[in-house]
């Protein structure tokens, strides 16, 4: 049985007096829910703040991104032990902002996921097409290629991963897939990894991500092979996302 994960990635947003409002009533209104896993995102400076009032609830905090070595000299970035220091479980991997806007390559991808595995977190790995591979019924052959990228390396027997499906074109937009849609693309995703031996594909989470509202949210968790979702805008409204995590 997939348990449900619900993720909100507030990417560069927040100030500690915003995220101590929304993460106190995230607190109140998401503990004890023991049907989902629920995971929030804020900026790595707000790592600690977000650990101190979460502290004892059954919530999650994660990186939105982490590198891929231990320590040393690379300025401006953190490392997974840094991250463990404050209690953080998850961390997001090949975001669409961070592949397209830094550059981030598959070949990093991997190596960000080996080192979080090695560290007993759990990556929440995404991948997704952009508007014109979509338009040109690429959107399978683009997943193929960034799953390759880390299912053929790694070694992942018994660990834990999750895949966001997020198609570039509905991150932001306000126009998220159909649940039908992301539903046949989840059977494949699904389809994929099991060609895999090491990795139980009926265990896998794959969670979709996109313009999820409070308004669509149910469509697609009613689908078979929808695991969760990665929701980013509608995070940031404390009312739309518990309502996401509770209806
Ligand atoms: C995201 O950034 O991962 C995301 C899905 O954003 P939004 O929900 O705003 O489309």
């Amino acid at each position: 049985m997939r348990k449900p994960l619900l993720a909100a990635n507030w990417k560069m947003n927040g100030s500690l007096t915003e995220n101590e409002k929304r993460l106190t009533l995230f607190k109140e209104k998401l503990s004890n829910l023991e049907h989902q896993d629920i995971v929030i995102f804020p900026p790595a400076i707000y790592i600690p703040q977000t650990a101190n009032l979460l502290y004892n609830s059954d919530i999650s905090w994660g990186f939105q991104n982490i590198f891929h070595e231990s320590m040393g000299a690379y300025t401006g970035e953190h490392s997974p032990g840094m991250a463990k220091d404050y209690g953080v479980s998850y961390a997001l991997v090949g975001h669409s902002e961070r592949r397209l806007l830094f550059g981030e390559t598959d070949h990093q991808i991997l190596k960000k996921i080996a080192i979080l595995l090695e560290f007993g977190m759990t990556p929440i790995v995404c991948i997704g097409e952009t508007l014109s591979q979509y338009k040109n019924h690429e959107t399978l052959d683009v997943l193929k290629r960034q799953l390759k990228a880390f299912l053929d390396p790694i070694s992942c027997e018994q660990q834990d991963l999750v895949i966001a499906y997020e198609p570039v074109w509905a991150i932001g937009t306000g126009k998220a897939a159909t649940e039908s849609e992301v539903q046949v693309v989840h059977e494949n995703i699904r389809l994929i990894v099991s060609e895999y031996d090491q990795w139980d594909a009926d265990l896998i989470r794959i969670i979709y991500g996109g313009s999820v509202t409070a308004q669509n949210s149910n469509h697609f968790l009613a689908q078979p092979d929808i695991d969760g979702l990665l929701v980013g805008g509608a995070s940031l409204k404390s009312d739309e996302f518990i309502s996401i995590c509770t209806q």
